[in-house]
């Protein structure tokens, strides 16, 4: 079943979004070498119920916070824990929330004091591939589209796509149809139809594209070790292109006022 939203549930959806990325900033201005990544997610659970909305994430298939939080090798649905974070880890923190029936999702990948250059670009290489995918968010075109244009952007790049893992529709589910994978061909897949909304979310490894799932039963990690990014927006199809409802304003100005995050994407 493919739900294509009306301009007002559009609109709530961008409420949502714009709570989550807000909600993303606020784990901006406190991340740190020494912060648990609990903490973190103490501080998002907050945010989120002071502005009247529910944690997405929390008790989703019993998941068992609100944050997914993924630190350096570890790809996505890493579980809060009280492990502090080392200066040089990068720290992906992916978000969603319930407000007015309507979800929102957005992920972004945190460089945790001072982070090599190399693990740097590919923290650029991963965000880049999402905006890539965003440019091909234009009715008639395909899913596909958005697909080949991430994975060429990461490939090219030197880095590999997770197989395993994708975006996807989103809207009062927080998971809907269509799948929107990080690979695929020009041309393939379903036609982009206004009002379709969709989470896109390139997971992008340094090294080899295989992953493996923690005994925990949620944290998908690295095969071989390798650091991995995850950028994510949710993005409503428009008659003029993408109208991208999540934002990375709030954190990236957060990010220039906290003085332990010495380098700038
Ligand atoms: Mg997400
Ligand atoms: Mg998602």
């Amino acid at each position: 079943m493919l739900y294509y939203k009306t301009q007002d549930e559009i609109e709530l959806i961008r409420e949502s979004s714009l709570l989550v990325a807000r909600t993303l900033a606020e784990v901006a201005k406190v991340i740190r070498p020494g912060i648990t990544t609990l903490e973190l997610d103490r501080v998002a659970e907050e945010f989120i119920r002071d502005n009247g909305a529910i944690p997405a994430f929390l008790n989703y298939n019993g998941f068992p916070n609100s944050l997914c939080i993924s630190v350096n090798s570890q790809v996505v649905h890493g579980i809060p824990g009280k492990t502090a974070l080392q200066d040089g880890d990068i720290c992906s923190v992916d978000c969603g929330v319930l407000k007015n029936a309507f979800y929102g999702d957005s992920a972004f990948t945190f460089p945790v004091g001072d982070v090599d250059d190399k693990t740097l670009n590919l923290l650029r290489v991963t965000r880049d591939s999402l905006f890539k995918g965003i440019e091909q968010v234009v009715p008639g075109n395909r899913i596909g589209d958005v697909s080949a244009a991430i994975q060429q952007h990461a490939e090219n790049s030197g880095y590999s796509v997770v197989r395993e893992l994708v975006g996807h529709g989103i809207g009062r589910h927080l998971h809907e149809k269509p799948e929107v994978p990080n690979y695929g061909k020009r041309g393939g897949g379903m036609t982009l139809k206004e009002g379709l909304v969709i989470a896109i979310e390139p997971m992008i490894n340094m090294g080899v594209k295989g992953v493996v799932h923690e005994k925990d039963g949620w944290t998908v990690r690295t095969a071989d070790r390798q650091p991995s990014a995850h950028f994510e927006h949710t993005v409503a199809v428009c008659k003029g292109g993408a109208d991208i409802l999540s934002s990375f304003v709030f954190v990236e100005e957060a990010m220039k006022q906290n003085t332990n995050i010495v380098k700038k994407l």
